[in-house]
């Protein structure tokens, strides 16, 4: 399928040049570069990155994702402190931290997003801080130590509609994603929750529009919604180009049903402006 005009942004490697210097000072990872996102240079460019922990080898094989899977690496305890002094340097007020997903770890890498966050709060204590993490396997106890961490922004991707699951995102369970936000919510109300879906793998408009009611239900604050890009002729087929003005049709029936905040469009990824969200919520970053 040819890509429409709409998506013809080009990377600008030049102004990524910048911060590549700074990661690679640091030997820290992006998820921009790992998962080959079409934004990177836009957001390099700012000062923007978000910061990969827990190893790029991801220990799931979901079939829409970049990153690599296998075996995952060894843990890097003093990655928290470089992303710390990372944050610093760049002077941030706001900063995104995901995974990989590690089940083979017993608590699937909480301990090391609470140690990060914790590190990251040592060097500015009043950054904003969101996690992106993966499910966890539902463990109450490893979403805990996360939540007692106090990132202002939890988040957790539903990634698509429960009916392709099985086929895009084997090893994860819609409703246990759907408990996590719940049960952050739960258990510390200011935090806020977030979760992002892809369109063009092939869903209907009214399943699209149930797992808006569904992470409604589950207290889900802010929404992402983009179109989903397949990293290589290996992965996953895209199986429709969304129309811009599909994704404001999207994006007001969620506003309709109550979410804080929504971006919907063509090159939305869930830590795409991230700041915007919370400026919504709570106004502007403080100074
Ligand atoms: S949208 Fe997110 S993943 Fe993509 S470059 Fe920007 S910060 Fe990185």
């Amino acid at each position: 399928m040819r890509k429409p005009l709409w998506l013809n942004k080009r990377v600008d490697f030049k102004k990524t040049e910048r911060m590549n210097f700074l990661l690679n000072d640091l030997r820290l990872s992006t998820i921009c570069k790992e998962a080959k996102c079409p934004n990177i240079s836009d957001c390099f460019s700012q000062g923007v990155a978000s910061f990969l922990i827990l190893g790029r080898v991801c220990t799931r094989d979901c079939q829409f994702c970049a990153l690599r899977k296998g075996h995952a690496e060894d843990i890097d305890l003093e990655e928290g402190k470089r992303i710390a002094e990372a944050v610093r340097r760049l002077a941030l007020k706001y900063v995104v931290i995901t995974s990989v997903s590690r089940d083979d770890l017993a608590d699937g890498g909480a301990e090391v997003f609470a140690n990060t966050i914790r590190e990251i709060y040592k060097v500015n204590r009043e950054i904003l801080i969101e996690v992106l993490t993966p499910d966890f396997k539902g463990e109450e106890k490893a979403i805990e130590k996360v939540v007692r961490a106090k990132p202002k922004v939890f988040a957790h991707n539903l990634e698509t509609v429960p009916g392709l699951y099985s086929v895009v995102r084997k090893g994860a369970d819609y409703q246990r994603s759907l408990h996590l936000l719940e049960q952050v919510k739960k258990s510390n109300r200011e935090i806020y929750t977030k979760s992002g879906i892809m369109l063009g793998l092939g869903e209907k408009e009214e399943e699209v529009i149930k797992v808006f009611t569904d992470l409604r239900k589950a207290g889900c604050d802010f929404l992402s919604i983009g179109q989903y890009l397949p990293p290589s002729s290996k992965h996953f087929k895209v199986r429709e180009y969304v129309n811009p003005g599909r994704f404001l049709f999207y994006k007001r029936k969620a506003q309709e049903l109550g979410f804080l905040y929504v971006e919907s469009g063509p090159y939305v990824r869930t830590s795409y402006l991230a700041h915007r969200y919370i400026q919504s919520a709570i106004g502007e970053l403080k100074d």
